[in-house]
This record gives C-alpha cells, structure tokens and sequence, in this order.
C-alpha cells in the first residue's frame, strides 16, 4: 500500500470535512442520527412569538420531510438552515388553519428565495387539492410576475398533491411515512403520521383527542410528539372554553397514551392552554401520572434518534 503524504492527509481531511459541512445543511451526516426531527411551531392558533403554529420537520436518511405549516414555519425553517428547495414532501395533518396558515410564504417566498425548479409533493386529507388550487389561484398575479418578470422556473412553483387514506403514503430511499386516522372531533379526516428509516421511528400525533388507533399505530416508537390541551380540573361541559377541550388530549389522557405506547421519550408539542394554564402544571400533572421519560417542546427544540434518543434546545433564538 502506498503511504500518504502529509499533504495528501490535509487534502483528505479537508474533503471529507468540507463533506460533512454540506451534509449538515441540508441532510443528515453519513455518520449522524437516522432520524432528526426540529419543532419548527409548537404552538396553536394564538398569535404568539414563543409558540409558532403547527410544524415540525423531519429528516429521515436523505429525505427532507415537512409535516403541516403553521405560522412562520419558512423562518424557523431559515433559523436551522434548510432550504424549501430542500423540501421532498409536505404532509398536512388536517386543513385547520393553524397547521397551514404559513404555506403561501413557505412556498411563495421560498420559491422566490431557493430558486426551485420542480414541484413539491403535497399529502394531506380530502380537500387538499381544492385547497392548494386555490392557493395557486389566489397568488396568479405573484407568479405570473415571478416567471415573466424574475425569471423563476414556474415549475418550481407548482404542487403534486395526493389525498391520502390510512396506510403506507410515502416510501422513498429506505424512508417510510405511514398516515393514521386521529380523532379531532368534528374535523374529519384528521391524521397522524408515523415516519420509519433503519429500524427507526418517530411518530406526530397531529391534533387529535385521545385515540386508541393512535396508540396501535405508535407502538414502539422511539419519539412520541403528541398534542395536548391543558385546563383546569373544574371546566364544566357548559364553559365557553370546553368545545376546545373536546378536540384534543388532556394532560391525563395523554400520559396514558404514553403509558400504553411506551416511546423511549415522548413530546409535547401544540400545547393548548386554556384559562392561564402553564407549561409547570403540565409538568406537574404528567409526572403524576406518567414515569417515563418525556419533555415539553419549545420552539426549534430538535431530537435525534439513534440507537438512544437525545434532546437538543436552540440557543440562538
Ligand atoms: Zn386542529
Ligand atoms: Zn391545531
């Protein structure tokens, strides 16, 4: 075998660094995680700059996968440095407005800003095509400009949209996205999705009260993000506030999804507090009934999952 020189070493060390870089920006490492997931919105259909609404990016092997875009999703999506050109496939969980109220600037601006040349791949419950047709229609002007005007691909521009069933929705590159039925009350279809990649597995309960099929379908997995809505033990079925109660999981019901489901960590994500509850007496409430390891989501919080998984929070808000 030859020897390396010094020089050839640096060179090599250099390549394969620079490598790694540019693997970071935009997929995983060759040698990271199989799965990384960044909340990019935690939050509800309140308008506050701690909690975004609904969105939550996943990337899986070489996919790149964006589940629901609430409020604010692109500048989240900046902060971490992941392009919309990057963007293999969006899934809507269900067509509320707090999970897709950030889509005409995810996919106007990033359009404008990334420079997509091909389509994107929209999943998401009936009334999806209609909805994002009618995006189209709504910005004819923007991209009538954008074309002739900018000279952007109009193809860039466009959608793929597929209205999902129950079952097995995407499969690409050794990455599984399997779509579930939730129970949001009166808004139906509602889904949750269940992405695998190398044995591994994250599952995003969407918005949904407590569900038994919920349960089936996330059995096992590694991370268990599911919603939750905090109010006081005293709401009477005739309070204004209860209908909202009704669409979602309280903070007992939701310990003991993750009781049966047993993830190795589960998270909080689109908190919904309702009469000044906080984020200690969601605490407080899950750690009476639930032993396991969980966190409350904030906000560009990302897990890694591996063989273990770990939390990282963001420290440059
Ligand atoms: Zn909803
Ligand atoms: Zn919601």
């Amino acid at each position: 075998m030859p020897r390396l020189s010094l020089t050839m070493i640096i060179s090599l060390f250099v390549l394969v660094s620079f490598g790694q870089i540019k693997a970071n920006k935009d997929s995983l490492p060759v040698n990271g995680p199989d799965i990384k997931v960044t909340f990019l919105g935690t939050g509800t259909p309140q308008p506050i700059m701690e909690r975004f609404s609904a969105s939550t990016l996943v990337q899986a092997g070489s996919e790149t996968l964006l589940f629901d875009a609430g409020r604010g999703c692109l500048q989240r999506l900046l902060q971490i440095d992941v392009s919309y050109g990057k963007i293999d496939a969006l899934f809507l969980t269900h067509l509320h407005s707090d999970h897709t109220v950030g889509l005409p600037d995810l996919w106007l601006t990033g359009w404008l800003i990334s420079r997509r040349t091909i389509p994107l791949n929209v999943f998401g419950p009936a009334g999806t095509n209609e909805m994002m047709n009618y995006l189209r229609k709504a910005y004819a002007f923007d991209i009538k400009m954008r074309v002739e005007d900018d000279r952007r691909v109009e193809e860039g521009s466009k959608f793929l949209v597929k209205e999902i069933q129950q079952g097995v929705v995407y499969e690409k590159s050794g990455v599984k996205v399997i779509a579930f039925l939730v129970d949001h009350g009166y808004v139906k279809p509602a889904f949750g999705y269940r992405v695998e990649y190398n044995g591994h597995s994250v599952v995003l309960s969407g918005d949904t009260k407590y569900s038994e099929n919920l349960i089936t379908f996330a059995k096992g997995t590694d991370l268990l993000v599911h919603e939750v809505a905090i109010a006081p033990d005293t709401l009477s079925k005739s309070d204004p506030m209860y209908p909202i109660l009704a669409h979602h999981t309280t903070v007992e019901e939701a310990a003991k999804v993750f009781n049966d489901v047993k993830p190795k960590l589960a998270a909080y994500s689109h908190i919904v507090k309702i009469y000044g509850r906080n984020e200690q007496e969601l605490l407080r409430r899950t750690k009476a009934n639930y032993s396991g390891r969980f966190v409350i989501g904030e906000d560009l919080m990302s897990f890694s999952i591996g063989d273990t998984v770990t939390v990282s929070q963001w420290q440059n808000k």
